[in-house]
């Protein structure tokens, strides 16, 4: 067996015991990773996130009305916006 040089994702690491790089490596591996049926289609997605970009409640990548993350909210299909904005 080789030696493993490549850097591993962490998961079952919190926010707080990674750096802000690798957490973020990890939410867009994350989005990779998802099953094609439950995530909405390219268009969608980029409609979502236009709709997130000029909201009031984005701040830094997350909603202050839910919390989330909104790539990874809005990636999925069957999620809706708590304001109805999508
Ligand atoms: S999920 Fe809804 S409330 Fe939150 S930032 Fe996006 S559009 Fe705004």
């Amino acid at each position: 067996m080789g030696e493993q040089n490549e850097k591993k994702h962490c998961l079952k690491c919190l926010l707080r015991e990674m750096d802000k790089e690798a957490y973020m490596e990890n939410l867009y591996d994350y989005i990779q990773r998802l099953e094609e049926d439950i995530k909405a289609d390219q268009a969608l997605y980029e409609e979502r996130l236009s709709v997130c970009k000029a909201c009031d409640y984005l701040e830094a990548g997350m909603c202050r009305a839910c919390g989330c993350f909104v790539e990874l909210r809005a990636v999925i299909k069957n999620n809706v916006c708590s304001y109805k904005k999508w």
